[in-house]
Protein backbone atom coordinates (compact mmCIF):
# COMPACT_ATOMS: atom_id res chain seq x y z
CA UNK A 1 0.00 0.00 0.00
CA UNK A 2 1.35 3.29 -1.11
CA UNK A 3 0.24 6.78 -0.62
CA UNK A 4 -0.12 8.55 -4.09
CA UNK A 5 -0.33 12.00 -4.84
CA UNK A 6 -2.12 13.15 -7.83
CA UNK A 7 -2.65 16.51 -9.47
CA UNK A 8 -4.91 17.26 -12.18
CA UNK A 9 -4.88 20.95 -14.14
CA UNK A 10 -7.03 23.27 -15.00
CA UNK A 11 -7.79 20.67 -18.46
CA UNK A 12 -8.65 17.84 -16.62
CA UNK A 13 -11.24 19.17 -14.60
CA UNK A 14 -12.83 21.63 -17.13
CA UNK A 15 -15.66 19.97 -17.13
CA UNK A 16 -17.94 17.87 -15.26
CA UNK A 17 -17.22 15.12 -17.81
CA UNK A 18 -13.97 15.22 -17.06
CA UNK A 19 -14.06 15.21 -13.88
CA UNK A 20 -15.93 12.40 -14.01
CA UNK A 21 -12.97 10.42 -15.67
CA UNK A 22 -10.66 11.97 -13.05
CA UNK A 23 -13.42 10.09 -10.43
CA UNK A 24 -12.68 7.08 -12.08
CA UNK A 25 -9.06 7.27 -12.64
CA UNK A 26 -8.80 8.17 -8.65
CA UNK A 27 -11.39 5.16 -7.73
CA UNK A 28 -8.94 2.63 -9.56
CA UNK A 29 -5.66 3.65 -7.44
CA UNK A 30 -7.97 3.77 -4.30
CA UNK A 31 -8.92 0.27 -5.33
CA UNK A 32 -5.60 -1.00 -5.63
CA UNK A 33 -5.38 -0.27 -1.81
CA UNK A 34 -3.70 2.77 -1.75
CA UNK A 35 -3.55 6.31 -0.16
CA UNK A 36 -4.30 9.07 -2.35
CA UNK A 37 -4.28 12.67 -1.80
CA UNK A 38 -6.15 14.42 -4.80
CA UNK A 39 -4.56 18.59 -5.74
CA UNK A 40 -6.62 20.12 -8.54
CA UNK A 41 -6.51 23.32 -10.13
CA UNK A 42 -9.49 25.52 -11.11
CA UNK A 43 -11.38 24.45 -14.29
CA UNK A 44 -9.85 26.07 -17.43
CA UNK A 45 -9.63 29.27 -17.84
CA UNK A 46 -11.70 30.33 -14.82
CA UNK A 47 -8.34 31.45 -12.86
CA UNK A 48 -7.57 34.00 -16.17
CA UNK A 49 -11.41 35.57 -15.59
CA UNK A 50 -11.14 35.81 -12.15
CA UNK A 51 -8.02 37.99 -13.08
CA UNK A 52 -9.76 39.94 -15.20
CA UNK A 53 -12.40 40.32 -13.27
CA UNK A 54 -9.98 41.94 -10.91
CA UNK A 55 -8.03 43.92 -13.72
CA UNK A 56 -11.56 45.55 -14.60
CA UNK A 57 -12.64 46.35 -11.05
CA UNK A 58 -8.89 48.50 -10.15
CA UNK A 59 -6.27 49.12 -12.35
CA UNK A 60 -4.28 47.92 -9.47
CA UNK A 61 -6.24 45.21 -7.07
CA UNK A 62 -5.15 45.16 -3.77
CA UNK A 63 -2.86 42.22 -3.31
CA UNK A 64 -4.76 40.81 -0.19
CA UNK A 65 -8.34 40.93 -1.87
CA UNK A 66 -6.71 39.67 -5.34
CA UNK A 67 -5.72 36.43 -3.86
CA UNK A 68 -8.99 36.02 -2.05
CA UNK A 69 -10.53 36.40 -5.05
CA UNK A 70 -8.26 34.28 -7.91
CA UNK A 71 -8.22 31.34 -5.13
CA UNK A 72 -12.01 30.42 -5.02
CA UNK A 73 -11.59 29.05 -8.76
CA UNK A 74 -9.87 25.76 -7.01
CA UNK A 75 -12.38 25.77 -4.20
CA UNK A 76 -15.55 24.81 -6.91
CA UNK A 77 -12.74 21.93 -8.81
CA UNK A 78 -12.59 20.36 -5.04
CA UNK A 79 -16.08 20.57 -4.08
CA UNK A 80 -17.44 19.41 -7.52
CA UNK A 81 -14.98 16.27 -8.00
CA UNK A 82 -15.77 15.17 -4.10
CA UNK A 83 -19.66 14.97 -4.62
CA UNK A 84 -19.07 13.07 -7.70
CA UNK A 85 -16.29 10.48 -5.90
CA UNK A 86 -19.28 10.10 -2.82
CA UNK A 87 -21.94 9.74 -5.44
CA UNK A 88 -19.53 6.85 -6.76
CA UNK A 89 -19.60 4.98 -3.46
CA UNK A 90 -15.77 6.68 -2.46
CA UNK A 91 -15.08 8.71 0.46
CA UNK A 92 -13.72 11.77 -0.30
CA UNK A 93 -13.08 15.47 1.77
CA UNK A 94 -12.34 18.32 0.39
CA UNK A 95 -9.80 20.49 2.16
CA UNK A 96 -9.00 24.13 1.61
CA UNK A 97 -6.26 26.15 2.42
CA UNK A 98 -6.98 26.32 6.31
CA UNK A 99 -8.14 23.16 6.78
CA UNK A 100 -5.07 21.61 4.87
CA UNK A 101 -2.71 23.32 7.24
CA UNK A 102 -0.41 24.90 4.53
CA UNK A 103 0.56 28.21 5.93
CA UNK A 104 3.02 30.12 3.74
CA UNK A 105 4.77 33.63 4.03
CA UNK A 106 2.37 36.81 3.64
CA UNK A 107 3.90 37.78 -0.04
CA UNK A 108 0.48 37.76 -1.43
CA UNK A 109 -0.32 36.31 -5.21
CA UNK A 110 3.58 34.71 -4.96
CA UNK A 111 3.60 33.10 -1.64
CA UNK A 112 5.98 31.18 -0.40
CA UNK A 113 5.28 28.02 1.69
CA UNK A 114 6.42 27.80 5.09
CA UNK A 115 4.72 24.35 6.93
CA UNK A 116 2.14 22.43 6.30
CA UNK A 117 0.24 21.19 9.41
CA UNK A 118 -0.68 17.30 8.23
CA UNK A 119 -3.12 17.03 11.17
CA UNK A 120 -6.29 17.38 9.71
CA UNK A 121 -5.27 15.38 5.81
CA UNK A 122 -3.78 12.54 7.95
CA UNK A 123 -6.64 11.91 10.33
CA UNK A 124 -9.25 11.57 7.41
CA UNK A 125 -6.77 9.12 5.43
CA UNK A 126 -6.66 7.13 8.34
CA UNK A 127 -10.27 7.02 8.15
CA UNK A 128 -10.11 6.13 4.49
CA UNK A 129 -11.35 8.94 3.20
CA UNK A 130 -9.93 10.26 -0.21
CA UNK A 131 -8.32 13.97 0.30
CA UNK A 132 -9.43 16.38 -2.53
CA UNK A 133 -6.62 19.46 -1.79
CA UNK A 134 -7.70 22.85 -3.25
CA UNK A 135 -4.30 23.45 -5.21
CA UNK A 136 -2.95 26.96 -5.27
CA UNK A 137 -3.95 28.23 -2.54
CA UNK A 138 -2.77 28.36 1.08
CA UNK A 139 -3.00 30.56 4.53
CA UNK A 140 -0.66 33.45 6.01
CA UNK A 141 0.29 33.65 10.05
CA UNK A 142 -2.19 36.10 9.99
CA UNK A 143 -4.55 33.72 8.42
CA UNK A 144 -4.79 35.63 5.19
CA UNK A 145 -5.76 33.78 1.89
CA UNK A 146 -2.70 33.68 -0.35
CA UNK A 147 -2.04 31.84 -3.60
CA UNK A 148 1.32 30.64 -4.84
CA UNK A 149 1.93 32.21 -8.28
CA UNK A 150 0.26 31.19 -11.88
CA UNK A 151 0.97 27.36 -12.13
CA UNK A 152 1.32 26.81 -8.40
CA UNK A 153 -1.54 24.18 -7.99
CA UNK A 154 1.95 21.93 -8.84
CA UNK A 155 3.81 23.64 -5.84
CA UNK A 156 1.00 22.24 -3.61
CA UNK A 157 1.14 18.83 -4.85
CA UNK A 158 4.38 18.46 -4.31
CA UNK A 159 4.43 20.03 -0.91
CA UNK A 160 1.92 17.71 0.18
CA UNK A 161 3.60 14.28 -1.17
CA UNK A 162 6.86 15.56 1.03
CA UNK A 163 5.19 16.53 3.90
CA UNK A 164 2.65 13.49 4.03
CA UNK A 165 6.05 11.19 2.66
CA UNK A 166 4.38 10.15 -0.02
CA UNK A 167 5.86 7.77 -2.46
CA UNK A 168 5.11 9.27 -5.35
CA UNK A 169 3.57 12.77 -7.13
CA UNK A 170 2.06 12.23 -10.18
CA UNK A 171 0.70 15.23 -12.05
CA UNK A 172 -1.89 14.84 -14.64
CA UNK A 173 -2.43 17.09 -17.82
CA UNK A 174 -2.86 17.50 -21.02
CA UNK A 175 0.59 16.88 -22.60
CA UNK A 176 1.99 12.85 -22.22
CA UNK A 177 4.66 13.74 -20.04
CA UNK A 178 7.76 16.38 -20.53
CA UNK A 179 8.69 17.04 -24.42
CA UNK A 180 12.57 18.34 -25.76
CA UNK A 181 10.03 21.39 -25.99
CA UNK A 182 6.42 22.43 -25.99
CA UNK A 183 4.52 19.73 -27.98
CA UNK A 184 1.77 21.65 -28.62
CA UNK A 185 4.09 24.31 -30.84
CA UNK A 186 6.56 21.88 -31.97
CA UNK A 187 5.12 18.99 -33.45
CA UNK A 188 8.36 17.07 -33.69
CA UNK A 189 8.94 17.20 -30.05
CA UNK A 190 9.95 14.12 -28.10
CA UNK A 191 8.47 12.70 -24.91
CA UNK A 192 11.78 11.92 -22.65
CA UNK A 193 11.44 8.69 -20.22
CA UNK A 194 13.21 10.83 -17.53
CA UNK A 195 14.74 13.94 -17.05
CA UNK A 196 16.89 15.07 -13.89
CA UNK A 197 15.77 17.42 -11.28
CA UNK A 198 17.92 20.27 -12.44
CA UNK A 199 17.34 20.06 -15.97
CA UNK A 200 14.04 19.79 -15.43
CA UNK A 201 14.14 22.94 -12.81
CA UNK A 202 16.28 24.91 -15.84
CA UNK A 203 13.48 24.16 -18.38
CA UNK A 204 10.55 25.58 -15.81
CA UNK A 205 12.02 28.71 -15.27
CA UNK A 206 13.05 29.09 -18.26
CA UNK A 207 9.75 28.94 -18.98
CA UNK A 208 7.88 25.01 -19.66
CA UNK A 209 4.77 26.11 -17.43
CA UNK A 210 4.29 22.56 -17.57
CA UNK A 211 5.75 21.87 -13.84
CA UNK A 212 6.00 25.21 -11.92
CA UNK A 213 9.49 26.39 -11.00
CA UNK A 214 9.21 25.61 -7.13
CA UNK A 215 7.59 22.61 -7.54
CA UNK A 216 10.92 21.15 -8.80
CA UNK A 217 12.95 23.01 -6.31
CA UNK A 218 11.06 21.54 -3.86
CA UNK A 219 10.93 17.70 -5.41
CA UNK A 220 14.77 17.94 -5.68
CA UNK A 221 15.50 19.14 -2.27
CA UNK A 222 13.17 16.23 -0.65
CA UNK A 223 13.94 14.02 -3.29
CA UNK A 224 10.13 13.33 -4.28
CA UNK A 225 9.71 11.39 -7.71
CA UNK A 226 7.33 13.25 -9.71
CA UNK A 227 5.53 11.64 -13.04
CA UNK A 228 4.44 14.06 -15.32
CA UNK A 229 1.57 12.04 -17.49
CA UNK A 230 -1.29 12.99 -19.39
CA UNK A 231 -5.02 12.59 -18.02
CA UNK A 232 -6.27 11.71 -21.42
CA UNK A 233 -4.25 8.37 -21.59
CA UNK A 234 -2.66 5.59 -20.17
CA UNK A 235 0.30 6.09 -21.76
CA UNK A 236 3.69 6.19 -19.75
CA UNK A 237 4.80 9.85 -18.58
CA UNK A 238 8.14 11.25 -18.01
CA UNK A 239 9.73 10.60 -14.79
CA UNK A 240 11.70 13.85 -12.89
CA UNK A 241 14.28 12.10 -10.63
CA UNK A 242 17.77 12.54 -9.81
CA UNK A 243 20.38 12.59 -12.08
CA UNK A 244 21.53 9.11 -13.17
CA UNK A 245 23.55 7.50 -15.07
CA UNK A 246 21.13 5.88 -17.40
CA UNK A 247 20.22 9.26 -18.39
CA UNK A 248 21.22 10.60 -21.87
CA UNK A 249 23.96 12.82 -21.41
CA UNK A 250 23.57 15.44 -24.29
CA UNK A 251 24.82 19.20 -24.59
CA UNK A 252 21.42 20.44 -25.57
CA UNK A 253 18.22 18.89 -23.82
CA UNK A 254 15.43 21.43 -24.60
CA UNK A 255 14.20 24.17 -25.85
CA UNK A 256 11.87 26.80 -23.97
CA UNK A 257 9.98 30.15 -24.44
CA UNK A 258 8.31 32.45 -22.31
CA UNK A 259 6.51 35.39 -23.27
CA UNK A 260 5.78 36.52 -19.58
CA UNK A 261 8.69 39.13 -19.75
CA UNK A 262 9.00 42.58 -20.80
CA UNK A 263 12.27 45.09 -21.18
CA UNK A 264 12.98 48.31 -19.91
CA UNK A 265 16.09 50.59 -21.10
CA UNK A 266 16.96 53.87 -19.23
CA UNK A 267 19.00 56.13 -21.85
CA UNK A 268 21.87 57.89 -21.04
CA UNK A 269 22.28 56.83 -17.53
CA UNK A 270 25.57 59.24 -15.67
CA UNK A 271 27.93 56.36 -14.93
CA UNK A 272 29.04 56.72 -11.46
CA UNK A 273 28.74 54.01 -8.47
CA UNK A 274 25.57 53.50 -7.15
CA UNK A 275 23.61 54.04 -9.94
CA UNK A 276 22.50 50.57 -9.96
CA UNK A 277 21.80 50.30 -6.76
CA UNK A 278 19.59 53.04 -6.77
CA UNK A 279 17.70 51.68 -9.89
CA UNK A 280 17.38 48.02 -8.47
CA UNK A 281 17.44 48.79 -4.99
CA UNK A 282 13.53 49.89 -4.61
CA UNK A 283 12.76 46.87 -7.28
CA UNK A 284 13.73 44.65 -4.83
CA UNK A 285 12.37 45.52 -2.03
CA UNK A 286 9.30 45.73 -3.67
CA UNK A 287 9.70 41.66 -4.38
CA UNK A 288 10.26 42.53 -8.24
CA UNK A 289 12.61 39.94 -9.98
CA UNK A 290 14.48 41.19 -12.51
CA UNK A 291 15.94 38.87 -14.47
CA UNK A 292 18.48 39.77 -17.51
CA UNK A 293 20.47 42.96 -16.94
CA UNK A 294 22.72 44.44 -19.82
CA UNK A 295 24.90 47.62 -19.41
CA UNK A 296 26.36 49.57 -22.33
CA UNK A 297 30.00 50.56 -22.33
CA UNK A 298 30.07 53.94 -21.11
CA UNK A 299 30.25 56.83 -23.58
CA UNK A 300 31.26 60.16 -22.18
CA UNK A 301 30.40 59.41 -19.04
CA UNK A 302 26.88 57.98 -19.76
CA UNK A 303 25.63 54.59 -20.17
CA UNK A 304 22.49 52.70 -21.66
CA UNK A 305 20.68 50.28 -19.38
CA UNK A 306 18.23 47.46 -20.33
CA UNK A 307 16.76 44.82 -18.02
CA UNK A 308 14.03 42.44 -18.09
CA UNK A 309 11.17 41.58 -15.60
CA UNK A 310 8.01 39.71 -15.63
CA UNK A 311 4.80 41.01 -17.33
CA UNK A 312 2.55 41.11 -13.52
CA UNK A 313 5.16 43.14 -12.37
CA UNK A 314 5.27 45.57 -15.65
CA UNK A 315 2.96 48.19 -14.31
CA UNK A 316 4.53 48.41 -10.71
CA UNK A 317 8.32 48.52 -12.12
CA UNK A 318 7.74 51.07 -14.91
CA UNK A 319 6.19 53.58 -12.25
CA UNK A 320 9.20 53.04 -9.83
CA UNK A 321 11.53 53.13 -13.11
CA UNK A 322 10.15 56.39 -14.12
CA UNK A 323 11.35 57.51 -10.31
CA UNK A 324 14.24 56.11 -10.30
CA UNK A 325 15.38 57.56 -13.59
CA UNK A 326 14.44 61.51 -12.71
CA UNK A 327 16.31 60.77 -9.28
CA UNK A 328 19.59 59.35 -10.84
CA UNK A 329 19.15 62.10 -14.03
CA UNK A 330 18.76 59.51 -17.10
CA UNK A 331 17.35 60.98 -20.25
CA UNK A 332 14.84 58.66 -21.16
CA UNK A 333 12.85 54.93 -20.06
CA UNK A 334 11.56 52.80 -22.89
CA UNK A 335 9.67 49.97 -22.48
CA UNK A 336 8.81 47.13 -24.69
CA UNK A 337 6.19 44.29 -23.99
CA UNK A 338 6.33 42.45 -26.96
CA UNK A 339 9.11 40.27 -26.40
CA UNK A 340 10.13 36.44 -25.91
CA UNK A 341 13.03 34.62 -24.08
CA UNK A 342 14.09 31.79 -25.96
CA UNK A 343 16.52 29.47 -24.51
CA UNK A 344 18.68 26.66 -25.22
CA UNK A 345 18.97 24.20 -22.28
CA UNK A 346 21.24 21.15 -21.32
CA UNK A 347 23.50 19.90 -18.16
CA UNK A 348 26.23 18.93 -21.15
CA UNK A 349 26.45 22.16 -21.91
CA UNK A 350 28.94 22.78 -19.22
CA UNK A 351 31.78 21.19 -21.04
CA UNK A 352 31.26 22.01 -24.74
CA UNK A 353 31.77 25.10 -26.53
CA UNK A 354 29.64 25.80 -30.04
CA UNK A 355 26.49 25.96 -28.52
CA UNK A 356 25.94 29.40 -28.74
CA UNK A 357 27.02 30.11 -32.03
CA UNK A 358 25.12 27.28 -33.49
CA UNK A 359 22.06 28.85 -31.95
CA UNK A 360 22.63 32.19 -33.17
CA UNK A 361 23.05 30.87 -36.46
CA UNK A 362 19.77 29.00 -37.00
CA UNK A 363 17.97 32.65 -35.62
CA UNK A 364 20.13 34.39 -37.98
CA UNK A 365 19.15 32.13 -40.97
CA UNK A 366 15.63 32.83 -40.37
CA UNK A 367 16.34 36.80 -39.97
CA UNK A 368 14.94 37.01 -36.68
CA UNK A 369 17.02 39.75 -34.33
CA UNK A 370 18.96 38.88 -31.13
CA UNK A 371 17.98 41.56 -28.57
CA UNK A 372 19.16 40.37 -25.41
CA UNK A 373 21.55 37.15 -24.54
CA UNK A 374 22.38 35.69 -21.08
CA UNK A 375 23.93 32.69 -20.40
CA UNK A 376 24.96 30.03 -17.71
CA UNK A 377 26.23 27.27 -17.52
CA UNK A 378 23.85 24.90 -18.73
CA UNK A 379 21.69 27.48 -20.86
CA UNK A 380 21.51 30.24 -23.41
CA UNK A 381 18.68 32.70 -23.46
CA UNK A 382 18.36 35.48 -26.29
CA UNK A 383 15.72 37.91 -25.90
CA UNK A 384 13.72 38.20 -29.71
CA UNK A 385 10.73 39.99 -30.56
CA UNK A 386 7.81 37.60 -29.95
CA UNK A 387 5.91 37.36 -33.51
CA UNK A 388 9.07 35.19 -33.80
CA UNK A 389 8.30 32.78 -30.72
CA UNK A 390 6.94 29.46 -32.51
CA UNK A 391 9.46 30.05 -35.55
CA UNK A 392 12.47 30.44 -33.22
CA UNK A 393 11.50 27.41 -31.23
CA UNK A 394 10.98 25.37 -34.17
CA UNK A 395 14.33 26.13 -36.04
CA UNK A 396 16.54 25.84 -32.73
CA UNK A 397 14.69 22.32 -32.10
CA UNK A 398 15.28 21.29 -35.66
CA UNK A 399 19.15 22.93 -35.77
CA UNK A 400 19.82 21.06 -32.40
CA UNK A 401 18.07 17.45 -34.17
CA UNK A 402 15.95 16.94 -30.91
CA UNK A 403 13.55 15.30 -32.07
CA UNK A 404 16.08 12.01 -32.33
CA UNK A 405 16.57 9.91 -30.03
CA UNK A 406 20.50 11.12 -29.67
CA UNK A 407 20.24 14.25 -31.07
CA UNK A 408 21.10 17.74 -28.69
CA UNK A 409 24.78 17.16 -29.91
CA UNK A 410 27.36 19.47 -31.31
CA UNK A 411 29.82 18.50 -33.60
CA UNK A 412 32.88 19.98 -32.79
CA UNK A 413 34.81 22.80 -35.35
P1 LIG B 1 -2.09 22.20 -16.30
O1 LIG B 1 -3.30 23.03 -16.49
O2 LIG B 1 -2.35 20.73 -16.38
O3 LIG B 1 -1.29 22.60 -15.10
P2 LIG B 1 -0.26 23.67 -17.98
O4 LIG B 1 -0.91 24.38 -19.12
O5 LIG B 1 0.12 24.47 -16.79
O6 LIG B 1 -1.19 22.46 -17.59
O7 LIG B 1 1.03 22.89 -18.49
C1 LIG B 1 0.95 22.00 -19.58
C2 LIG B 1 1.38 22.70 -20.85
O8 LIG B 1 2.77 22.99 -20.77
C3 LIG B 1 1.25 21.89 -22.12
O9 LIG B 1 -0.04 21.96 -22.65
C4 LIG B 1 2.30 22.50 -23.01
O10 LIG B 1 1.74 23.41 -23.94
C5 LIG B 1 3.19 23.29 -22.07
N1 LIG B 1 4.62 22.97 -22.21
C6 LIG B 1 5.61 23.90 -22.36
N2 LIG B 1 6.79 23.30 -22.48
C7 LIG B 1 6.59 21.97 -22.39
C8 LIG B 1 7.46 20.83 -22.44
N3 LIG B 1 8.78 20.96 -22.59
N4 LIG B 1 6.90 19.59 -22.31
C9 LIG B 1 5.57 19.46 -22.14
N5 LIG B 1 4.70 20.52 -22.09
C10 LIG B 1 5.19 21.75 -22.22
N1 LIG C 1 -5.34 27.89 -11.23
C1 LIG C 1 -4.01 28.43 -11.06
C2 LIG C 1 -3.50 28.99 -12.37
O1 LIG C 1 -4.20 28.95 -13.37
C3 LIG C 1 -3.06 27.45 -10.47
C4 LIG C 1 -2.79 26.22 -11.32
O2 LIG C 1 -3.55 25.92 -12.22
O3 LIG C 1 -1.80 25.54 -11.03
O4 LIG C 1 -2.42 29.49 -12.42
MG1 LIG D 1 0.09 24.14 -14.74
Amino acid sequence: MALIVQKFGGTSVATIERMRRIAQRVCRTKKEGNDIVVVLSAMAGETDRLISLAKEASDMPDAREYDVLVSTGEQVSVALLSMILKDMGVEARSFISHQMGLFTDSSHTRARIMKVETGKIKGALSNGAVVVAAGFQGISSDMDITTLGRGGSDTTAVALATALGADLCEIYTDVEGVYTTDPNICPDARKLKKISYDEMLEMASLGSKVLQTRSVELAKKYSIPVMVRSTFSENNGTLVTKEGKDMESVMVSGVTYDRNEAKISLTRVPDRPGIASRLFGPLAEANINVDMIIQNISHEGYTDMTFTISKEDFKKALDMVEESARDIGAEDVLADTDIAKISVVGTGMRSHSGVASKMFDALAKEGINVIMISTSEIKISCIIDSKYTELAVRVLHEAFELNKENGGTVKEP
